[in-house]
C-alpha cells in the first residue's frame, strides 16, 4: 500500500506491506504453512515451538488444520492478548515459562532432541523458504524491486528470508534492521540477557539467525541500528492515526527506523503483524474514550467537542 503521509513525513517514497493480512495476522504463517506440511510429509504427529506469541499462534492454527498436536511454550505474562487467546482456540498446548524467550527456544530444542516431534521455529529451514516468498511478492507488486526494504528484526529469521527472497529474484535492495533499544544484541555485539522492550514480539536477546541476518544485512550494503520505545510507539500511533493501518508495536519499530536514520528512494517498510494482535498497548497508549449521557446536548459536546 502507498503511505502518502510517511512519504511527506520522511521525503521518501514509502510503501507498507501489510503482513497482518495473512490468515493469523502475521508474516509468520507464510513460513509455518511450509513447516507443518514439511512436518507432515516426515510424519510427525506433533510441532511445538518457542514463541513471543505469532509464532505461537500461527503454529497452533497450522497444527490444528493439519490434525497435528501442537504445544508452543512461551515466557510467562509477556505475550500479547490476542496471540494467546489464538493459540487457545487452536487447541494448542500453551506453556508459560518462568523464564524470556531465549530460554524457551534453548529448551524446544532440547525437547525436539528427546522426542519425535517437528520444531517449527524459524530454525526450521521451510519456515525461511515460506516466508521468502515476502520478496517475491513486494517485488511483483511494485513490478520491480524498491530501493530500500525497512523490517523489525527479533529472532532474525524474517531478514534473513526476505534476503533470500530477493537473492532469488535476483534484485538486491537495502536491507534495514531495526531493534528495539532494550533488546538490541546484533548492534550492540554482545547477546542482551534481560531484553526488555513494549514491542513483545521482538524483546529476544540472543537471535537465532545472528549471523545469517549480519551477512544478509551487509551483503545488501545495508544496516541494522536500534529505536526506542518512544520512537516505535510515535511510529505506531502515525500508522493509525495518519494512513489508517493498524500494526502491532514490532511492527511500528522498521517504521520509527525510517523516521530516525532516514533512507532514500523507494522504500517499503514490512509491517510484520496486525494492531489487533495487542489490544492491551493499543489501549494504553490512545486517547481515553469520552463517557456520555443518553441527551443530544451531552452527545453534541462529547462526539464535536462543543462547550
Ligand atoms: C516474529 C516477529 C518479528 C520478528 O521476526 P524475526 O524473524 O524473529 O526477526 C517482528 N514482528 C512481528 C510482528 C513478529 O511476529
Amino acid at each position: 500500500m502507498p503511505a502518502p503521509a510517511l512519504s511527506e513525513r520522511s521525503g521518501c517514497d514509502v510503501w507498507l506491506k501489510l503482513e497482518g493480512c495473512n490468515p493469523t495476522g502475521s508474516f509468520k504463517d507464510r513460513g509455518m504453512t511450509v513447516a507443518v506440511s514439511a512436518a507432515v510429509g516426515e510424519g510427525a504427529t506433533a510441532v511445538v515451538c518457542a514463541s513471543t506469541g505469532n509464532t505461537a499462534a500461527s503454529a497452533a492454527a497450522y497444527a490444528a488444520r493439519a490434525g497435528l498436536r501442537g504445544a508452543v511454550i512461551v515466557p510467562e505474562g509477556k505475550i500479547a492478548t490476542g496471540k494467546l487467546a489464538q493459540a487457545l482456540v487452536h487447541g494448542a498446548r500453551v506453556v508459560a515459562l518462568r523464564g524470556n524467550f531465549d530460554q524457551a527456544l534453548h529448551l524446544v530444542r532440547e525437547l525436539v532432541d528427546r522426542h519425535p516431534v517437528a520444531l517449527v521455529n524459524s530454525i526450521n529451514p521451510f519456515r525461511i523458504e515460506g516466508q521468502k516468498t515476502g520478496a517475491f511478492e513486494v517485488c511483483d507488486q511494485l513490478g520491480e524491486a524498491p530501493d530500500v526494504l525497512c523490517v523489525p528484526v527479533g529472532n532474525a529469521g524474517n531478514v534473513t528470508a526476505w534476503w533470500k527472497g530477493f537473492v532469488e529474484y535476483q534484485v538486491a535492495p537495502r536491507l534495514h534492521g531495526y531493534q528495539a533499544e532494550g533488546a538490541a544484541p546484533i548492534v550492540r555485539g554482545a547477546p542482551v540477557e534481560n531484553p526488555e522492550t513494549v514491542a513483545s514480539a521482538i524483546r529476544i536477546g540472543n537471535p537465532a539467525r545472528w549471523e545469517e541476518a549480519t551477512d544478509a544485512i551487509t551483503s545488501s550494503r545495508g544496516e541494522i541500528r536500534a529505536v526506542s520505545d518512544a520512537e516505535i510507539l510515535d511510529a505506531y500511533r502515525f500508522l493509525g492515526e495518519r494512513e489508517g493501518v493498524f500494526c502491532e508495536p514490532a511492527s511500528a519499530a522498521g517504521v520509527a527506523g525510517l523516521l530516525r536514520y532516514g533512507a532514500e528512494g523507494r522504500v517499503v517498510c514490512v509491517l510484520t503483524g496486525h494492531g489487533l494482535k495487542d489490544p492491551t498497548t493499543a489501549l494504553a497508549s490512545a486517547a481515553p474514550v469520552v463517557p456520555s449521557e443518553p441527551a443530544i446536548e451531552e452527545v453534541e459536546r462529547a462526539a464535536l467537542g462543543g462547550e
